[in-house]
């Protein structure tokens, strides 16, 4: 009989809907749902209750003699009644029990009152037609259709009531128009103002259904942007290449892979030569258009595994997994030629020239020390050598006896 509707947490997926809401605000929900529910209940009782008294009431009235078949129903009422009151909270006594025990002590008063009162009949028929009617207000349907419900349920009980009463003598049928008229304002007024809470609860619902929106969206929008901050503290602005933070985490990862499989991986460290010129002659601004210029030149000539990083001001790293060193050297080669090639115009204490770059070159794999640190300062003294040798070249860093790479080999022209 108490068709709390019991549904109401939760969203049409069968998602909760205080899934999302932070520990406080599901507690806050469940809290005012649970009031609401309470309230809910509470108005359904309070118009059942005023119902049957003023069914009671009438129908002693009318008949003196059906006085004890409704003092057993009214004690059978409480009875379910406390026993649900008793029970709430205990999850094992649902209130399914009480509304069909109610039920059944409804029908049972109406049949006794037929069989032992027979003039009763039409008035407990009447009350036997309020109960669907006001019932259906307690369930969790739309408005319109509760309407729509109300008004045939009406139009039923009035043509019924009509009818039988036009059967009945005088006092009769004035006593079941009120009892009929009565019951069906008391349980509309019940049916509406549970109607009302019903709706305080959906607008809860529709709150927390929204607030999980929100907080949905907001964590993918914190995902996106926390994966663009780490792609942005990753990256150079001026180049777009990786930055020193991104070469030093590759570089750790390789050196992993260098003692835990042994595979080689060729390290080289790239400088501009004589840039500080370039910049006195031309400005700082046509300085870091060269500088781009030279890291979409070196990015376009490397293999699609090897990453290129921009140092620190105009050195690059140049990390070429799986590459020996004279493969390596002749991947450095490549990048040189490719920035030789732009022919970006370099006007020298020394008369014009192009601008050129030179590299250092070492190597990670079985056999080496593998330390990063080592590395890198193996390739920049390998760097140091090129610039000393005439720049425009590579010269390599051989760390081992059994690794050692002759440094004229890897001069320009020597690697092909
Ligand atoms: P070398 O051939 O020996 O390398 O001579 P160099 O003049 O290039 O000497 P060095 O490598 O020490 O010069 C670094 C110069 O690079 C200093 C500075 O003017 C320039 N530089 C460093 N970072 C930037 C930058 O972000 N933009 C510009 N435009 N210039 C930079
Ligand atoms: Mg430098
Ligand atoms: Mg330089």
């Amino acid at each position: 009989m108490l068709g709390v509707p019991r549904t109401l947490g939760r969203h049409s997926t069968g998602e909760r809907a205080d899934q999302h809401l932070t520990a406080r605000e599901a507690l806050a929900f469940r809290a005012a749902n649970r009031r609401t529910m309470r309230a809910t209940t509470g108005v359904m009782a309070i118009t059942a209750t005023v119902c049957a008294a003023l069914f009671g009431a009438g129908t002693v009235l009318l008949f003196p003699r059906a006085a004890p078949i409704l003092v057993v129903a009214a004690i059978q009422i409480m009875v379910a009644v406390s026993a649900f009151v008793l029970s709430r909270g205990r999850r094992r006594l649902p209130p399914l029990p009480i509304a069909f025990t109610l039920a059944l002590s409804a029908a049972a008063t109406v049949l006794s009152m037929v069989v032992f009162v027979p003039d009763t009949r039409f008035v407990s028929l009447l009350l036997l037609a309020m109960f669907p009617p006001t019932m259906v207000l307690f369930l969790p349907w739309s408005v319109r259709v509760q309407a729509l419900w109300l008004l045939a349920a009406a139009a039923l009980l009035a043509i019924a009531t009509g009818l039988l009463s036009a059967a009945l003598p005088a006092p009769e049928w004035i006593g079941v128009w009120v009892a009929s008229a009565t019951s069906g304002l008391v349980s509309l007024v019940g049916g509406v103002l549970a109607s009302r809470l019903r709706r305080g609860v959906f607008a809860l619902h529709m709150q927390a259904r929204r607030a999980n929106a929100m907080t949905v969206a907001r964590e993918a929008e914190l995902r996106r942007l926390n994966g663009e901050l780490a792609r942005a503290s990753r990256t150079d602005p001026l180049t777009g290449l990786g930055n020193r933070l991104r070469m030093d985490a590759e570089l750790t990862a390789a050196a992993a892979r260098s003692t835990r499989y042994g595979n080689d991986c060729t390290i080289v460290m790239f400088d501009l030569d004589r840039f500080k010129d370039y910049n006195d002659a031309l400005g700082h601004v046509a300085g870091d258009a060269a500088l781009q210029s030279v890291a979409a030149a070196m990015a376009g000539s490397v293999r699609a595994l090897d990453i290129v990083c921009r140092f620190g001001g105009e050195e690059f790293v140049v990390l070429m997994p799986e590459q020996s060193l004279e493969g390596g050297a002749r991947g450095a080669e490549r990048i040189r030629r490719a920035v030789e090639a732009l022919q970006l115009h370099h006007p020298t204490p020394n008369g014009p020239q192009v601008l050129t770059i030179s590299a250092g070159i070492a190597l990670l794999g079985r056999g080496q020390a593998n330390d990063e640190d080592g590395i890198l300062r193996a390739a920049d003294a390998a760097l140091y050598r090129a610039k000393r040798a005439g720049r425009n070249r590579i010269a390599g860093a051989p760390f081992s006896a059994a690794g050692k790479v002759d440094d004229e080999q890897l001069r320009v022209g020597a690697v092909r």
